[in-house]
């Protein structure tokens, strides 16, 4: 789960890691009345979205002046920011937040991530802030310092002086500064279960503190139920609302680039039918676990989420009966295309207990477009060759 820069920040204060002043808004009246306590004289409006970016796509404006901070309140307010990380349909902005402008010196880059390949986290730096660190890591791998942080031993001095060494600061007051800095951050990735911080730009200001003008913050959603603060934060209008809905009924589905619809129950199952369809030379248009039990309701609601994908040329079903029994499944399937009006080739493979039966089933009920597949192999061919056709 991701939150917006406001709410990062709001963690970021309250573990002292330094942040500019600011306050959120909901519409201009309030946008303005925040820049009036806030004081002034510059003021940073910035749209609130669950994505980089924004400063390129005009999401972020230096306001000089309170007629300024309400136009581009205005402006912001209500736009549809487009990034290279929203993709091409972009993402309504529905809050701004109103900021004290900051004097920039120097802007660094600084995370804390979770390596997966050495299981612990990973801080990440480089003098190369305010661009995309991806850029960064292509072009000039060199610039950026990754220190690894055992989560036994927590951060030691050591790390605080790898990273200064890093950066390049040489002035004792700042490299003090700095290492205090991170070890803060590091404290509150740990005790809040985050996955990811990205602090992009870190800046220096002319006074030489360090101050985190950016924030991103990702978390580890199985964790989410010991961080009720955490929870809370969630805002549903930045998730997709396909994902969501599914959700509702205990279906995990993710959209994707392909034809094929896919309905699978169990995660493993559902990697292994991706794969077999690419092995036959398709492409899956989703990834849908159905879970445990596989019943007429949960197919329907599955049907229609994977119908609402444009791109499905064809659907294969491919549920494995070990606790529900594949007899039922088989007429939950026929009970579901009552239910949800299906229009493109649907091919089902169900194997497990009373798997023949279920064929007979299938095969007797006669509807247009209902397909059995012998086997994972054979499903998968069939599903290919009926999207080839659509
Ligand atoms: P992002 O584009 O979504 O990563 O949003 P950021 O919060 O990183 O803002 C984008 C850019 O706006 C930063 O890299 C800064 O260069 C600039 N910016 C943000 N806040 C201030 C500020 O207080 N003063 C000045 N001068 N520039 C700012
Ligand atoms: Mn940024």
């Amino acid at each position: 789960m991701n939150i917006h820069e406001y709410q990062a920040k709001q963690i970021f204060q309250k573990y002292g890691v330094p942040t500019p002043k600011g306050i959120i808004a909901h519409s201009v009246e309030e946008a303005v009345a925040n820049a009036e306590e806030l004081g002034g004289p510059v003021w940073v409006v910035k749209a609130q979205i669950h994505a980089g970016g924004r400063g390129l796509g005009g999401g972020v404006k230096l306001a000089k002046s309170i007629d300024e901070v309400k136009k581009y309140a205005d402006e912001i307010l209500g736009m549809t920011l487009v990034t290279h990380q929203t993709g091409p349909e972009g993402k309504l902005v529905q809050k701004i937040y109103i900021e004290d402008g900051a004097d920039i010196k120097d802007e660094l880059y600084l995370s804390v991530v979770l390596d997966r390949k050495t299981e612990m986290p990973l801080i990440m730096a480089s003098t190369e802030g305010g661009m995309d660190i991806e850029t960064v890591a292509e072009e000039t791998p060199e610039k950026i310092v990754t220190i690894p942080v055992d989560p036994a031993i927590g951060f030691q001095g050591f790390h605080g002086r790898e990273l200064a060494f890093g950066l390049g600061i040489t002035d004792k007051l700042e490299q003090r500064s700095i290492i205090k800095f991170a070890q803060k951050l590091y404290k509150l990735y740990m005790e809040n279960d985050a996955e990811m911080i990205e602090i992009n730009p870190l800046v220096k200001t002319g006074a030489g503190d360090f101050i985190a003008l950016d924030g991103k913050m990702g978390f580890d959603n199985s964790a989410l139920g010991r961080q009720p603060q955490i929870a809370e934060m969630r805002d549903l209008a930045e998730e997709d609302a396909d994902e969501l809905e599914a959700a509702k009924y205990g279906l995990s589905y993710v959209a994707l680039d392909g034809e094929i619809g896919c309905m699978v129950n169990g995660a493993g199952l559902a990697m292994g039918t991706m794969d077999t369809i690419n092995h036959m030379g398709g492409t899956p248009a989703n990834f849908l676990d159905v879970g445990g039990s596989a019943n007429a309701e949960t197919v329907a609601k599955g049907f229609e989420i994977i119908l609402k994908n444009p791109k499905v040329k064809a659907i294969f079903v491919n549920i494995f009966g070990g606790i529900v029994r594949c007899d039922r499944i088989a007429n939950g399937i026929i009970e579901a295309t009552k239910i949800t009006d299906v229009n493109v080739p649907v091919i089902v493979r169900l194997d497990g207990t009373n798997a023949p039966e279920a064929s007979e089933i299938l095969k007797n009920a006669n509807i247009a477009n209902l397909i059995v597949g012998d086997d994972l192999g054979d499903g998968a061919r069939k599903a290919v060759e009926a999207a080839a056709k659509a």
